[in-house]
């Protein structure tokens, strides 16, 4: 299977080369020339395997230049239970709000505690494959800047991975208190974390100069570097997302919830729009499904887009207790549109354009007509976020983080609206413990809270007798490595120091 650029039906690379370039050359995104099709008894195949062979048979079907052995040894190595606390990384968690039943996909029980690490504990043995495919002999310089989840789930997947070097840049004051501790004790040979003066923004840009210095991609080259991309744009990173939509529908056809064939939805808390696509390219393939929900903080760009046909980042940006979800730009509906439009190269480059000279387009009727037949936009404020949190911990007894409870009120409010009870699965993407603050703020409302992030965990955990994810409390006690803040100009050099480069 070839894969084609979404602004350049020309260009054909093969998934190798996908994964280890990242974007395609002339800026558009690659996807997949067929999408592989399932039928029903595919999927019935699917229920009698376990994640790692749902995986192995999933990412076979896409990666047609990767060996049986090759695919084996990348998702056995990703989907441990030492990593994910069990055989199951993505367990199903049948709960209740109120009447209304909803099937939790936990994607958060990896080393990270958010639900980056089904995609980024895989990543980087598909990168390195891929990489001794495409370019052998080099060492892969692995850059990223974060607002906070992909930096920490990319350095513990790349930990340690032999021929690659891992660099993360983070905005100094842009991330939680728990992000950063978890940042800069990060352990490994290969890692470096480095802090930004600056936003986000500075941070990705930085790093976008870095990859289009030509001067500088050369003397690593010299050096026997190569740079490479962990970033959501990266098929890498989609792919293994599919997975875990089949697994769920696999799950709850085995615990007798529905039938094989009946149809699903699914409610994803999104911001970049690559877990929800993940659960588009399922439907391609065969899944079942009925509705995509798709779940906005107050960011919510998505949301008018889906009602309107109009995306357009012009407006106010809110720093919100979903964090991860605070984006205007969502990169991967460029993926989306490709596949809407029937794989118009032109439409989308036209499109894309437009955002970047006027930052809005509009799709046409037609298309805008087939979005809203699959796909519901909704949002949830701050204020409903902690009300939600509240109400279905206290209530129900399921406590969840704050970008979870964004979908779910957002679920919540559609099913009052459409009494629609289609079986749903909806995605909970991080573990409260990431976001302690948060989430005491909205179920102790009004309680004096200790300032010391540690003191929160221990709270939060007293409170509603749940677990903290180990590798969240192990960080009380752990080292600070990492202390480096500097300017964006002078990232480049950053990076030159430490891979020891003149
Ligand atoms: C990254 C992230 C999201 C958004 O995922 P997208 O693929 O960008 O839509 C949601 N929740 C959490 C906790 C995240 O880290």
């Amino acid at each position: 299977m070839k894969y084609n650029s979404t602004t350049d039906k020309n260009i054909v690379v093969s998934a190798s080369q996908a994964i280890a370039q990242g974007i395609s050359t002339d800026g558009g995104l690659f996807v997949p020339q067929e999408i592989p099709q399932y039928t029903l008894s595919d999927i019935e195949g699917l229920t009698k395997l376990d994640y790692v062979g749902r995986a192995k048979k999933i990412l076979s079907d896409y990666l047609d230049d990767f060996t049986t052995e090759e695919i084996d040894e990348c998702v056995t190595k990703a989907y441990t239970s030492e990593k994910f606390g069990s055989n199951n990384p993505a367990p199903l968690s049948y709960q209740k709000y109120g009447d209304i039943d909803i099937n939790v996909l936990e994607l958060w029980h990896g080393p990270t505690s958010a639900f980056k690490d089904m995609a980024l504990q895989i990543l980087p043995h598909l990168l390195t494959k891929s990489l001794k495919k495409t370019s052998p002999d080099k060492e892969a310089v692995i850059l990223v800047a974060t607002s906070g989840d992909t930096g920490k789930a990319a350095l513990e997947g790349f930990k340690d991975v032999d021929g690659t070097k891992i660099m993360v840049f983070y905005p100094v004051d842009g991330v939680s208190p728990m992000q950063k501790r978890q940042m800069t004790t990060q352990e490994g040979s290969n890692v470096n974390v480095c802090a930004i003066r600056g936003n986000f923004d500075d941070a990705q840009t930085g790093v976008k100069n870095i990859f289009t210095d030509s001067a500088l991609v050369s003397k690593l080259e010299e050096n026997n570097y190569i740079f490479s991309s962990a970033n959501s744009i990266n098929w890498g990173r989609l792919l293994p997302q599919i997975v875990y939509y089949f697994s769920a529908y696999a799950e709850l056809v085995n615990d007798g919830k529905i039938k094989l064939g009946d149809k699903i939805n699914v409610v994803v808390p999104t911001g970049n729009f690559g877990n929800i696509l993940a659960s588009y390219y399922a439907f391609r393939m065969g899944l079942p499904i009925n509705k995509f929900i798709c779940a906005s903080n107050s960011n919510n760009v998505l949301t008018d887009f889906i009602s309107t046909g109009t995306y357009d980042k012009n407006r106010s940006f809110y720093a919100t207790i979903s964090p991860s979800m605070d984006i205007l730009v969502s990169s991967n509906l460029e993926r989306f549109l490709y596949h809407m439009t029937e794989k118009n190269d032109a439409k989308v480059k036209e499109w894309m354009t437009s955002l970047k000279t006027t930052g809005k387009y509009s799709v046409d009727d037609e298309i805008k007509t087939k979005i809203t037949e699959l796909f519901v936009g909704g949002f949830c404020d701050d204020e409903k976020t902690k009300a939600t949190i509240d109400e279905f911990f206290n209530k129900y007894g399921y406590l969840c983080d704050t970008h979870t409870a964004v979908a779910v009120n957002v679920y919540k409010e559609y099913v009052e609206k459409t009494g629609d009870r289609t079986p749903v699965v909806l995605d909970s993407t991080a573990s409260p413990y990431k976001f302690s603050g948060s989430v005491l703020k909205a179920i102790a409302d009004g309680e004096e809270l200790p300032d010391d992030e540690f003191e929160m965990v221990e709270l939060l955990k007293n409170k509603t007798n749940t677990a903290v994810p180990a590798p969240l409390a192990a960080l009380k006690d752990k080292e600070t490595r990492f202390t480096s803040v500097v300017n964006a100009d002078e990232m480049p050099e950053f990076v030159l120091s430490a891979l020891g480069v003149k």
